[in-house]
């Protein structure tokens, strides 16, 4: 097969060599005869795998002892019901920044369970859309939680500050920017992700939760979901989806490999600029992204000449750069470069932007 670069949003691309390796040991997993998606969870091989999974998780982000780390199931939109479900009451306030299509998806869902409002939006700088801080002192004491997602996926849009709730706790929903740089876990109450953008296959869910907020589940919280049934089972009250957890640990695994997290922020930043300077060097490609709120993972980017999008795609498909088609919802191109993806697959598509502007521009 040719080498291609796949800059798919999610599911995303994984490192090859975690997936050779998956392969290697597919039908026989640690010479036991049998797949890792054979055997029970309950065995020791596996319960030693998910344990493992689970410290190099807290070693790779510096998560303090406080923190339970669970594994569960539903992706990142399970994770927007879970959250009001277990931390607030249906009489409750959830606040929420609204910063993209991400963000918003939380609040109709939360209103569900409890009272979500919205506490700020995004907003514009110079023509281009733009995160404000909210005003500390419009922030209700007595709210459950504020939830937030610091890399909007669909949008390209990005902040690294974390908003000055007081003693509300924050809820990050980092399903496309966890492992991508380092973050102080402390400051949070919950850190969620659906895996399939920088962790592993879809259909699972990696949750950071500190133990304060444990305990208090809605009683309609269907058991599956609850925070504290989980953590009590070790992510094992129902059948965890094995295989998506094995590979989720394979890619711990990598990371760790790689240098972890400073290392691999270290590339992204990299990446992003490589990417965000062929963008900006030319009138030719567009962001519509403040340069202070730009994605390091997810760069949507536009052509001048719109009419030329689908001959940008087709060309770049051929030429081996796949899924830069941009979401629905924004249009134009989309490069997403989770930590899977190599300097070169990034320094292959500005070389290929290059090229097309000089046939086309
Ligand atoms: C992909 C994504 C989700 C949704 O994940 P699912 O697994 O499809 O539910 C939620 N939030 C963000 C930021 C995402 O990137």
């Amino acid at each position: 097969m040719n080498r291609v670069f796949n800059f798919s949003a999610g599911p995303a691309m994984l490192p090859p060599s975690v997936m050779q390796r998956a392969q290697q040991e597919f039908t026989n997993w640690r010479n036991g005869g049998a797949s890792v998606m054979e055997i029970s969870h309950r065995g020791a091989d596996f319960v030693e795998m998910a344990q493992k999974s689970e410290q190099d998780l807290r070693d790779l982000m510096d998560i303090p002892d406080d923190y339970k780390v669970l594994f569960m199931q539903g992706g990142g939109r399970g994770q927007f019901a879970a959250v009001p479900l277990n931390i607030s009451a249906a009489t409750d306030t959830s606040l929420h920044m609204v910063t993209g299509s991400w963000s918003k998806g939380a609040v109709s869902e939360a209103d569900k369970f409890n009272h979500a409002e919205i506490l700020s939006e995004i907003s514009q700088r110079d023509g281009k859309a733009f995160v404000e801080k909210p005003d500390a002192s419009a922030i209700p004491q007595d709210a459950a939680y504020l939830h937030f997602c610091p890399n909007e996926t669909v949008d390209g849009v990005a902040f690294d500050w974390l908003p000055d709730a007081g003693k509300v706790p924050l809820v990050a929903d980092m399903s496309s920017c966890i492992l991508s740089q380092p973050l102080e876990v402390s400051r949070y109450g919950i850190i969620y992700a659906g895996a399939q953008k920088n962790i592993g296959p879809s259909g699972l869910a990696v949750v950071i939760v500190h133990e304060s907020l444990l305990g208090r589940p809605q009683s309609v919280t269907p058991s599956f979901m609850d925070y504290t049934q989980t953590a009590d089972n070790n992510s094992m009250y129902n059948t965890p989806p094995t295989f998506s957890w094995y590979l989720a640990g394979l890619v711990f695994e990598w990371l760790k490999e790689e240098g972890g997290i400073t290392a691999i922020a270290r590339r992204n930043d990299h990446k992003a600029n490589m990417l965000y300077d062929a963008i900006d060097s030319t009138d030719f490609y567009r962001s519509q992204v403040h340069p202070d709120c730009r994605s390091k993972m997810n760069v949507p980017f536009q052509l001048a000449n719109p009419d030329l999008d689908k001959t940008f795609l087709r060309l770049a498909d051929e030429a081996g750069l796949k899924a830069l088609k941009g979401h629905r919802f924004v249009g134009g191109m989309r490069a997403s470069i989770y930590n899977a993806m190599p300097v070169e697959g990034v320094q292959a598509l500005v070389d290929f932007m290059t090229d097309f502007e000089r046939q086309y521009g």
